[in-house]
């Protein structure tokens, strides 16, 4: 039978399975704002931010594990909660070296986009620009 006084945390990419475990409290950072699951949530779907996802594990009562999503949705059931996202990394996976050259090759596409007055190109790299960052403050949790 399900344990009605811990979470089991799921996290689905394309990649598959990249996280799976029991947790006691979930943070995420919906498209609205940041969400606190607990357990016996009543059921939500709810679209995420670029954004960390910290997850507090029964294992644990001090360690926090952070997860790098990009966007995806997160959904609440029955005290399971499942985040599928087209990107997913734990802190320890980040290649933090990889994310800052990302993140100078977003700038350096953002300035290209503007002056040439590329709309797509700006929205684009912005968003290339946001994952980067992203990973670089999760990393800097490991
Ligand atoms: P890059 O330009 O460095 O490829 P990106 O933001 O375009 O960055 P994505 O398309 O979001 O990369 O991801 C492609 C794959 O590479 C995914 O499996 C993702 O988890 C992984 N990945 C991307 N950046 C990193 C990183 N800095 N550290 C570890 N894995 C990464």
């Amino acid at each position: 039978m399900e344990n009605k006084s811990q979470l089991t945390v799921n996290v689905v990419t394309p990649d598959g399975l990249i996280y799976d475990h029991h947790a006691t409290i979930v943070v995420a950072n919906t498209i609205s704002g940041e969400l606190g699951i607990l357990p016996n949530h009543a059921p939500i779907i709810a679209p995420l931010a670029i954004d960390e996802v910290r997850v507090r594990r029964t294992d644990s009562d001090t360690h926090v594990d952070w997860i790098a999503v990009n966007g995806g949705i997160m959904e609440v059931r029955d005290n399971v909660v499942t985040i599928i996202a087209d990107t997913a990394e734990r802190e320890r996976d980040i290649d933090v070296s990889r994310a800052e050259r990302a993140k100078q090759r977003a700038e350096q596409r953002i300035e290209e986009a503007k002056a040439s007055h590329d709309t797509d190109q700006l929205r684009r790299s912005e968003v290339a620009l946001h994952r980067a960052i992203n990973r670089i403050n999760v990393s800097k949790h490991r």
